[in-house]
């Protein structure tokens, strides 16, 4: 019998998922931040996630908390822009929130306080055309999802559509927060880069989650 993997090895597998999926995208997501912002957003996350990646040995002999602190802080101290912090900030308030066993209310608890730092730090809700607009309704479809007590894959599949409707919907709101909202008016009709990248993440931590595609 084959031990099942860490809550540890499963952070690590959704990092470096999320960090080929920035990277699949990565034209992309330049080009959005090209157009509202200084088009520097997916280089400094794709840094980011590659420091923090080269810390996979470390992080998996952590455990959960303790990794999601030392993700936060590598975070902090490599992606810069306004990402960075807000990005350290998501990842402490998971890591504060963590309880064992992480039960599915465990989880969705642990990204709620997650966004809830987020939207702190950044002193930014919903509506305002950054990453909080995918980050938010998806912390709040998870927790109904465990409330519910969902299935596994009926509720990524709700996951994943809730992200892309709140990326989506960034298109045609006017930034009132980060560079973009410099731009005023002229913000409308692009996808805000946060908000992409964020999407494409989730997109891809879900697929390691998904039972069927999750490697062995
Ligand atoms: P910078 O604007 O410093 O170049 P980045 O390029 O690293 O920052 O990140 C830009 C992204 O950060 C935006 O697309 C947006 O999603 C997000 N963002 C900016 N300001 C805020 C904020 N106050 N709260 C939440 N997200 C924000
Ligand atoms: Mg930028």
């Amino acid at each position: 019998m084959t031990t099942p993997p860490s809550n540890s090895h499963l952070l690590v597998r959704a990092l470096s998922a999320a960090h080929a999926a920035v990277l699949e995208h990565k034209d992309e997501i330049a080009a959005l931040d090209g157009a509202i912002g200084d088009g520097d957003h997916v280089f400094n996350l794709l840094r980011g996630l590659e420091a923090v990646l080269l810390e996979r040995e470390s992080l998996t002999q952590q455990d959960l908390s303790s990794a999601l602190r030392s993700v936060a802080k590598k975070l902090l101290e490599s992606v810069g822009g306004s990402a960075g912090p807000l990005l350290a900030s998501l990842f402490l308030g998971m890591a504060k929130a963590v309880r064992e066993p992480v039960t599915p209310l465990i989880f969705a608890g642990m990204v709620g306080n997650g966004v809830e730092a987020m939207c702190l730090r950044g002193k930014a809700s919903v509506g305002e055309k950054t990453m909080l607009d995918v980050l938010i309704p998806t912390a709040e479809c998870l927790s109904e999802l465990a409330q519910e007590g969902a299935p596994l894959e009926v509720a990524l599949e709700k996951v994943r559509q809730t992200a892309h409707t709140g990326m989506l919907a960034t298109r045609d709101m006017v930034a009132t927060k980060g560079r973009a909202a410099f731009l005023g008016e002229r913000s409308r009709g692009v996808i805000d880069p946060g908000a992409r990248s964020s999407q494409v993440m989730i997109a891809a931590i879900c697929d390691v989650l998904t039972p069927s595609t999750a490697p062995v």
